[in-house]
């Protein structure tokens, strides 16, 4: 099977490759390399393009038979979403819509979306399950509901199955070490408390300990990036047996707070992590946390990195060898 992965050298995308590869499938990651990596491409063919523009998507299709498509593409930053909704409603939206039209052109039927548990926004209750009310709080999950509507739309009139994975919060590295998180600038939690253990960064700011929750800071589920992987391997497959589109959640159904993280990350890495306390980040739900039920009953999906410890170790492996992320190369191996 050819499979196409746009967005195939950002942080998880390029950890969906790895699988792919590993599992025998022929594929071409297509990255636009403005946050993504070349480096973290580890086989297949590589083609730089951007959504945005139709004809570098297009002559992808024209050159290829593409079986399925796998679309991480994305912005994907709640804080500059707030700053910048345009930017978000362009690359999440028009870029998809330029991919879709590409699919409905070369007759490709299949496509897995990387969605996210922002497209719930403050939830009503945890936890969230997949008929949860979607009211997102900030334009990224905005951007990514209208796009889950519009593949609801496609199926109906063109036939195109999606899956669609909301993700709580994506985390860990690669077991060979070789890939892992390098976002530029670094704004999620693990990576910045690690780059701090490091001695890359004074302190860890807390954005907000004034949220209704045990020790006031914002509770995330986590959930390790091969695990994520793999359900989009799951999902493609489940698509491939003539499945119908379905919308799954990707959690470990469990709750950690930003001030628990940080106290994990000091067990992990035997390092004393410094804090202080600033406001809250806009935009920002109090607790995500996800059922993963529905995936686990109908794709049979078992995270195999249920342990928040586990997770961060793997993530610090990935940092302590690479302090400056692809400037550097792997060293040594997570096992
Ligand atoms: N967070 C924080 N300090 C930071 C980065 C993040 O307190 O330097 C908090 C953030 O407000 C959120 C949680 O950590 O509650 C996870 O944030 P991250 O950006 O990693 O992921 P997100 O929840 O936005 O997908």
């Amino acid at each position: 099977m050819e499979i196409l992965v746009a967005g195939g050298a950002g942080y998880i995308g390029s950890h969906t490759v790895a699988e792919l590869l590993e599992m025998g499938h022929k594929v071409i990651t297509f990255d636009s390399l403005q946050k993504g990596h070349k480096e973290a491409v580890l086989g297949g063919e590589f083609i730089e393009g951007n959504l945005l523009n139709q004809e570098d998507i297009e002559k992808v299709f024209k050159k290829n038979t593409i079986d399925a498509v796998i679309h991480f593409a994305a912005d994907s930053l709640v804080g500059e979403s707030m700053e910048k909704p345009d930017k978000y409603f362009r690359n999440n939206d028009i870029g998809g819509m330029n991919l879709l039209s590409a699919m409905i052109k070369y007759n490709t039927k299949k496509i897995i979306f990387s969605s996210t548990a922002a497209t719930y926004g403050e939830p009503e209750k945890v936890p969230i399950e997949e008929n949860n009310a979607t009211i997102p709080t900030n334009p990224y999950g905005e951007s990514k509901l209208i796009f889950e509507k519009i593949l609801k739309w496609h199926d109906t009139a063109y036939g195109i199955k999606y899956a669609s994975l909301r993700y709580f919060n994506a985390a860990g590295a690669h077991k060979s070490g070789k890939i892992g998180e390098d976002h530029n600038p670094e704004s999620h939690l693990i990576p910045i408390v690690l780059q701090s253990a490091l001695g890359k960064r004074d302190c860890v700011s807390i954005f907000g300990d004034d949220y209704p929750t045990e020790d006031g800071t914002c509770v995330r589920d986590y959930i390790h990036v091969t695990d994520l992987a793999m359900a989009h391997i799951l999902a493609l497959k489940k698509l491939e047996s003539n499945g119908e589109s379905a919308i799954y959640n990707l959690g470990n159904g469990k709750g950690f707070s930003v001030k628990q993280i940080i106290d994990v990350a000091r067990k992990v890495t035997g390092k004393d992590i410094k804090t202080k306390i600033v406001g809250r980040r806009a935009g920002d739900p109090a607790v995500l946390i996800a059922s993963s039920d529905k995936i686990k009953k109908q794709l049979n999906w078992n995270p195999q990195y249920a342990d928040i410890a586990k997770i961060i170790e793997s993530a610090w492996v990935w940092h302590k060898n690479h302090p400056d992320g692809y400037k550097k190369r792997p060293t040594q191996n997570y096992a």
